[in-house]
């Protein structure tokens, strides 16, 4: 393992204590490819010391709901199974992990955090830091990175303009971060008798009792690196030649990785990988490792080194602030409420298809997502409104909602790794999208029909 993806936070004060290393699982719910996993058990056998992954499922996690979280259990299941037949402790808790945490520290001889830069995933990971250094000095913490291809800070240590300046950073790091996590098993198996809640076999009745969000579950996607790993080597063989015509709504020729990648149940490492060894054309390649390497890593930046990445006020750049302002008072044609939104109610076909995409799959195409959001803006009273809409919806029915790509997408449709365009009403110089496009470019009749 690339030495690069591993952080040492703490380092115990060298007293030999604890009685196993323990992961804290949050951003890579995943056993295949997971280096945060590898390092634990490379630790653990070090000390002669059995591995415990820790899990702890926060009902209130911000816009969790019975579909994300269905989602999340299904992958999570898998995980919990494949450990416990390698010999690895699981503990399954309810609640806030940093407090939930606390119950495991006094034994724990390390602790290793998986990588996150969303708002929670660093409150969690701060809080436990100073936990640890305040109340048990014997603890060693180490953090990994192993959700992105190349770990954030190391592609480049500042917030980039766009895929043009972080291309090339990231490319000439590529080489050195193909580096598989290698599953090595445990010295010592897991025999203690820790304290976990009952995981979950109907989940439903199981999410009902947490009174989470009654948002219906997808019939379309379900979590789980089995399912993740089906649906790319599908991709792989059936659609990744044809990728570069994939921004046509109608082909259906995307990968649908995005759900399984936000919840860390597949690693970008691996797709790379796997897409980079086949035979499809270097241009079927080149176009979808762009979307998979460039752009996703470029999202990751962008929540990285802008904390308020979904903030109205400071997501976008300065240009787009101020061509808004510009256009403020523009008359609007159409104004829609979320709820005409949801109720499929606009004049629009396109956009009520793709709003039925949403509402129904917890997917929507790439495309249709930037003219989604776009149309959001141009039917909504005020700019600020209209983000709170995009975001609202977002991250309420997609799978992949609620993570670096959400906030980095929504953000693009404010000017946010763009730039400007000829001034239009209501969007100023922002990029517009409209019917005529869907029309001229693609046979959007044909995705219209799938989702009537
Ligand atoms: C308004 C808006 C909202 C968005 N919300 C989300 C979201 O909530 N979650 C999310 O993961 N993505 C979001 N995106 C980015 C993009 O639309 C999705 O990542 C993509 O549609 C996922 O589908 P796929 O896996 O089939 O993509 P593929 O075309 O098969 O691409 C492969 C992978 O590349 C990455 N990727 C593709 N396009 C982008 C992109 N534009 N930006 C960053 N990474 C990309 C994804 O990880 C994706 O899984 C949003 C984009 C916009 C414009």
């Amino acid at each position: 393992m690339n030495d690069e993806r591993i952080r040492y936070l703490l380092h115990g004060n060298n007293i030999p204590k604890g009685a196993y290393v323990l992961y804290f699982m949050q951003q890579s719910q995943r056993v295949n490819d997971n280096h945060a996993l590898a390092c634990a058990i490379t630790l653990a056998n070090e000390r002669k010391l059995p591995v415990v992954v820790f899990f702890s499922l926060d009902p209130t996690y911000p816009d969790g709901n019975l579909r994300n979280f269905t989602f999340l259990l299904e992958g999570l299941d898998e995980v919990r199974a494949e450990l416990i037949s390698k010999g690895i402790g699981f503990i399954f808790r309810i609640g806030k992990p940093d407090a939930n945490i606390r119950d495991y520290l006094l034994e724990a001889a390390v602790v290793v955090l998986d990588t996150g830069y969303l708002r929670i995933q660093r409150e969690w990971r701060k809080n436990l830091y100073f936990d640890i250094a305040e109340n048990y000095p014997h603890c060693d913490l180490v953090q990994v990175e192993t959700d992105t291809i190349v770990p954030v800070n190391v592609a480049t240590n500042k917030l980039e303009y766009g895929a043009y300046t972080i291309r090339n950073k990231l490319l000439k790091q590529l080489d050195c971060f193909l580096d598989q996590a290698e599953f090595t098993a445990p010295v010592q198996s897991y025999d203690l008798n820790l304290k976990t809640d009952p995981f979950p076999d109907d989940y439903l009745s199981f999410l009902d009792s947490l009174s989470v969000k009654k948002i219906d579950i997808s019939h379309h996607y379900h979590g789980g690196y089995q399912q993740a790993s089906q649906r790319l080597s599908n991709f792989i063989s059936k659609k990744l030649d044809q990728y570069p015509n994939a921004n046509d709504p109608a082909l259906d020729l995307t990968s649908k990785m995005s759900p399984y990648l936000h919840y860390g149940q597949i690693s970008p490492r691996e797709i790379y990988t796997k897409v980079a060894a086949t035979d499809a054309t270097p241009e079927a390649k080149t176009a979808y490792l762009e979307q998979l390497f460039i752009r996703r890593e470029l999202a990751w930046n962008f929540v990285c080194y802008n904390p308020e990445y979904d903030v109205f006020d400071k997501m976008t750049d300065p240009w787009a602030y101020r061509t808004m302002n510009d256009h403020l008072d523009d008359e609007r044609e159409y104004l829609y409420t979320i709820q005409d939104y949801q109720d499929l109610k606009t004049h629009d076909p396109y956009f009520n298809a793709c709003m039925r995409e949403l509402l129904e799959s917890g997917y929507m195409h790439n495309y249709m997502r930037m003219y989604w959001a776009k149309k959001i803006i141009e039917w909504s009273k005020s700019y600020h409104e209209a983000f709170s809409i995009i975001k609202t919806l977002n991250d309420t029915y997609l799978l992949d909602g609620r993570d670096p790509s959400s906030y980095a997408g929504i953000a693009w449709c404010f000017g946010k790794h763009d730039r400007p365009w000829q001034e239009r009403p209501i969007f100023g110089k922002l990029r517009t999208m409209t019917e005529g496009g869907l029309k001229r470019k693609f046979a959007i009749d044909k995705y219209v029909a799938r989702w009537q």
